[in-house]
This record gives C-alpha cells, structure tokens and sequence, in this order.
C-alpha cells in the first residue's frame, strides 16, 4: 500500500506526450530522443582554438525537448540533458581532464526574470552532478540584451554580441569548459571565451547539448 502511494507521487508526466512515466521522459520518447545523439561527438567539433563537444543534433525530439525547457517552463529536462552529455562526455577521451569550472553561458537579467531559469546554468548542474566538476555560474554576466541570433548572417551575429559578456563577481578556480544548450556558428561561444582569456582565464573549450546542422 505505502510502495503503491510513494510510486503515484514519484510519477509525473512525460512533457511530450502527457503519459505517466517515473523518468523526466517516458520510455518512448526518450528513444527518440537517443536517436539523435552524434555516433562520434569528440571527433566533430574538437578543434581550433575553442572546441566544441556535442551531445547530439538539433533536429527533430532533442529540437522539442529543448523548446519545451525554455519555453515551456521544464527546467527538469536542462538536468536530464546535462546528465546525458556528462554521461558521453564521461566516456569519451577528454575525460582526461580533472580540475574544470563549468561556465554556463548567462542570460541577461530582463531574460532571466521573463523565464524563471538560465537553461544553460540547469544543463550545467546536471552535467556537473555527474562529472564532479564545479559549476562557476557568476562568473561571466551578460550586460548586453541581445537579439534572438536565428536569422542573422555570421557578421550581424558578431555586431550583436560584441560587448554582451563581462567578468562577474566570483571568477573560476580551475580551468574553464562554456557550456550551452545550442550551437550555430560559435558565435557566443567564442565571444564568452574572448572576455575571458582577456582576463588571463584559460579555457580549454565548450560542451553544447545540439549543435545545428548549418555547422560542419
Ligand atoms: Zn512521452
């Protein structure tokens, strides 16, 4: 009787298709959600001078999970999907790296109180849960409010970030990896780690849950 009353309070229901399920998502959609995981995400975006690692592409159910954590107030699917790209990120050879501050792009404060959460700083804790790394979310502050990137060329990407980030109160203690829920071109990513190299901060590069396909 007590297990059966403990298992209806431990249930929810799936934010895609409304069915009871104990996880965030139910089993079925979060097979179609594993479908679109990268086959190799280290050998994708590993490059340059700040790579990028993915869990998977921006396409189709990871699309909608990701519209229905900022624009659907589900901040529990930021964590799930932290887990899953710490769970990846775990298993591949970058996992070398021991000592990192995870810096979740900030959102400008006029954003944040419109959605009640930053969706990076939810992936962040889910990621950091897993990885042991420590989560540096007042780091970096977004002082510009910026326009939606979706239809801007590369250059009107850049004119719209330059002067979006500066240094918060609390700088990192180790050396730092970005994270984001989406990646287009890079664009924010590399003005993020512009600010902070400027003030002698290594980054070693950034950790994004999708990445579009415009990119490769
Ligand atoms: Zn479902």
């Amino acid at each position: 009787m007590f297990k059966q009353l403990l298992s209806v309070f431990l249930e929810s229901q799936c934010p895609c298709c409304q069915k009871t399920t104990a996880h965030t998502f139910c089993k079925y959609c979060f097979n179609k959600l594993s479908s679109h995981q990268l086959k190799q995400p280290d050998r994708t975006g590993w490059w340059g001078e700040t790579p990028v690692f993915a869990w998977g592409r921006y396409d189709g159910q990871l699309k909608r999970a990701i519209a229905l954590m900022k624009y659907d107030n589900h901040p529990e699917i930021g964590i799930m999907l932290g887990k899953l790209l710490a769970k990846t990120w775990l298993a591949s050879n970058l996992a070398k790296f021991t000592k990192i501050s995870v810096i979740p792009i900030p959102l400008h404060h006029h954003k944040m109180k419109e959605r009640s959460f930053n969706q990076a700083e939810k992936i962040a804790l889910g990621f950091c849960q897993l990885t042991g790394y420590s989560l540096s979310s007042q780091a970096l502050i977004r002082v510009k409010k910026t326009q939606a990137m979706f239809d801007l060329s590369p250059e009107e990407r850049i004119k719209n970030l330059q002067g979006a980030f500066r240094l918060g109160k609390k700088p990192p203690q180790h050396p730092v990896l970005l994270l984001d829920d989406i990646y287009t071109m890079g664009t924010t990513i590399k003005e993020s780690a512009k600010i902070l190299r400027r003030n002698q901060i290594k980054v070693i590069g950034s950790v994004v849950v999708a990445k579009t396909s415009s990119y490769n």
